[in-house]
């Protein structure tokens, strides 16, 4: 019966999902109040939801505290001798921490900020490796009503310097060193540079992780294990009211200079709660692995409050994923019998171009789940990471959200009713979540066609504000489309239904007239068998207004040559279209990259454009921007 309406309702085989999604937008407010209780309250909220746009207040008059929520409650129930963090360093050296401990720890830390004078309202930065000190730190802040700024160990002393200056820190938690690719990173002696640029910080506290020498300034620096002498063994909880701010976290710089992002506790944690439990179906004798840093939204969100929050046991590893070997990663999931693991698309492209025997050294039977983040993931990645990590058993959930949404939007949620899953599409907004594909103009574009995502409602995991400029925080999301969050990126809804996110919408290349994303072309490259990773960005140029310029990766056992650039540009030609060709394909080593994998094509592009490359400070690695310099100028000597 060709051309007639299908005889099924549209989302036949999602059923549960869709009765639990309608209602949660029929009435939101009832909805997240119910999601609500399922923490503990000090005292229940006046109201759920007080919305002046675009400012959101989460369950105002509501009193709670994110330590209470993610330690001591677990303490009262048999989970106190349960793990909470299997914590794994570079070099092999390990620590379990079960929930007690984690308290005892927890508590001595909070005693030790008391001591030193922090207490409501102000704010700690944090600059440490991933460390179980990390966590600790971050909730006793908590505990005693302190925000905390996670600023990424990677991070140079003048983005530290920067991030302490925005936020009006007095103290500075940082450590001695912390592992990476064998040697240490000298953390505090970074954090002495960042410190003659910070005058408001008065005082530091050093974690003694690395041994390594470091010089301590009399009066103000302090060695933590020392401060631990002098530490109470308890400290009593601060419940703080729903909208103070938990943390402020800094995004990831990949479309210009970072934004102070605040979150509070109340939205923020009930956000986290729920979320967390749809998209990894959590039981309680789940092993969970997210390998982001906490320095990211993922690490605050997925390895910190929601895991915590929900008493599983995560495992926490410190140094790079190919360190000593390609194999550690697998080695790790093997050793703590990991079920769900969580990733990004950057990595496991990585691990690919490397080959599966990696993976196939180790026993990787105990996952059930597998998660991505970050960015979207080509169907290439997706297919690889679902046979050679999962063994064609372990559903992957990708997950969509930002810094600033706090959780996950866009997933799957077998948590609530596994989906069919489609490699490559992000799946469905969860409930809650008024996600939509819009074009220009704010109308919602047809199915299968590109637009832009926005959010038509709050959500409780939605950012307060950007930290001291709430003009920005108007203007970046809430001006484009009136009324609606803007995220600033592109997706497709299709005929069932799903999301398909395709990159961020101010990285289109417009080739005579024609708006090409650079995912699309991106993945043409890699669908070609000897390519591993891409990227691809505009050049301006006279005539055709932008031309392509790619930047290729090659799998090991590749060469590159003039016969591998023909058949890489006719692929994708072939896949996108005549009016995607090329013009250069640059072969590179490494891309330029956010400590987040993210790769950033501003960089990219300001090199292939000859324009100084702008703020670099959260790069991964400067060497890849110079390779890829030297690459561009090797091919100009050339022709
Ligand atoms: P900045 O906002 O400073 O430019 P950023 O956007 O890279 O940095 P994050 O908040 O860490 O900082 O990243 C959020 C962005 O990452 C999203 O807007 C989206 O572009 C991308 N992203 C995250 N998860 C996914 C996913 N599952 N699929 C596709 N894209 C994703
Ligand atoms: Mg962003």
């Amino acid at each position: 019966m060709t051309g007639s309406a299908p005889q099924e309702p549209k989302y036949w085989p999602l059923k549960r999902y869709f009765e639990v999604y309608d209602r949660s937008l029929r009435d939101p407010e009832g909805f997240w109040a119910e999601e609500a209780r399922k923490l503990d309250w000090f005292r229940t909220w006046d109201k759920v939801l007080d919305w002046s746009p675009p400012f959101a207040r989460w369950f105002v008059g509501g009193e709670l505290n994110a330590c209470h929520l993610c330690v001591d409650r677990h303490i009262k129930t048999w989970r106190k001798s349960k793990v909470a963090i299997y914590w794994e360093g570079e070099p092999g050296d390990t620590r379990v921490l079960s929930y007690s401990t984690l308290y005892r720890e927890v508590n001595r830390c909070a005693s030790v900020l008391k001591n030193l004078g922090v207490g409501k309202g102000d704010t700690v930065a944090l600059y440490l490796p991933m460390i179980p000190e990390l966590p600790i730190f971050m909730l006793a802040c908590g505990r005693i009503g302190a925000t905390h700024t996670v600023v990424f160990s990677g991070f140079s002393p003048r983005a530290l310097a920067d991030r302490i200056n925005d936020i009006g820190a007095k103290l500075l938690v940082t450590a001695d060193g912390g592992f990476r690719r064998g040697t240490p990173m000298p953390l505090k002696n970074m954090a002495d540079e960042a410190l003659e640029l910070t005058p408001g910080v008065e005082k530091t506290v050093v974690v003694n992780r690395a041994g390594i020498a470091v010089n301590m300034r009399r009066g103000r620096d302090f060695w933590y294990h020392h401060l631990l002498e002098d530490a109470e063994a308890s400290v009593s909880v601060e419940p703080v009211e729903s909208t103070h701010p938990l943390y402020i976290l800094y995004t990831s710089g990949t479309t210009g200079k970072p934004k102070g992002i605040v979150h509070s506790t109340g939205g923020y944690l009930v956000f986290n709660y729920s979320t967390y439990q749809w998209v990894f179906d959590i039981k309680e004798e789940s092993v969970y692995w997210c390998t982001a840093d906490v320095g990211w939204v993922t690490g605050h969100s997925s390895i910190v409050y929601a895991p915590l929050a929900h008493g599983a046991a995560i495992v926490m590893y410190e140094g790079a994923p190919d360190y000593p070997t390609l194999d550690r990663w697998w080695d790790i999931i093997e050793k703590y019998g990991v079920t769900t693991f969580y990733t990004s698309p950057t990595a496991i492209r990585m691990f690919m171009a490397h080959g599966e025997e990696w993976p196939a050294r180790r026993d990787l039977s105990s996952l059930e789940l597998l998660g991505t983040v970050g960015e979207p993931i080509n169907p290439e990645a997706w297919l690889w990471y679902y046979r050679h990590i999962g063994g064609e058993r372990c559903p992957i959930v990708d997950t969509w959200w930002q810094t600033e949404t706090g959780g996950t939007m866009i997933s799957h949620a077998p948590g609530i009713e596994l989906l069919p899953l489609k490699p490559g599409s992000a799946g469905f907004p969860l409930p809650g979540i008024d996600a939509a594909v819009v074009d220009e103009s704010g109308q919602p574009a047809k199915a299968g066609e590109k637009g832009l995502l926005i959010i038509r409602k709050p959500w409780p995991g939605m950012l307060l504000t950007i930290h001291g400029n709430p003009e920005r925080y108007q203007e970046a999301y809430w001006k484009r489309f009136p009324g609606a969050y803007y995220t600033g990126d592109y997706a497709v809804k299709d005929e069932e239904g799903y999301f398909w996110l395709l990159g961020r919408a101010d990285e289109v290349i417009k080739v005579a007239g024609h708006r090409l994303g650079t995912l699309e072309l991106e993945n043409a490259a890699i669908s070609h068998p000897a390519v591993a990773e891409s990227a691809a960005v505009s050049k301006p140029d006279p005539v055709k207004g932008d031309t392509i310029v790619m930047f290729v990766i090659l799998k090991e056992g590749f060469e590159a040559s003039p016969a591998l650039t023909k058949e890489i540009v006719g692929q994708i030609r072939k896949m996108v279209g005549p009016i995607a060709t090329p013009e250069r394909i640059f072969f590179v080593g490494k891309l330029p990259k956010t400590r987040s994998g993210k790769i950033m094509r501003r960089v990219l592009k300001a090199v292939a454009s000859e324009v100084p490359i702008g703020d670099v400070s959260t790069l991964e690695d400067g060497a890849s921007v110079d390779e890829v310099r030297a690459a561009y100028e090797a091919l100009e000597e050339e022709v």
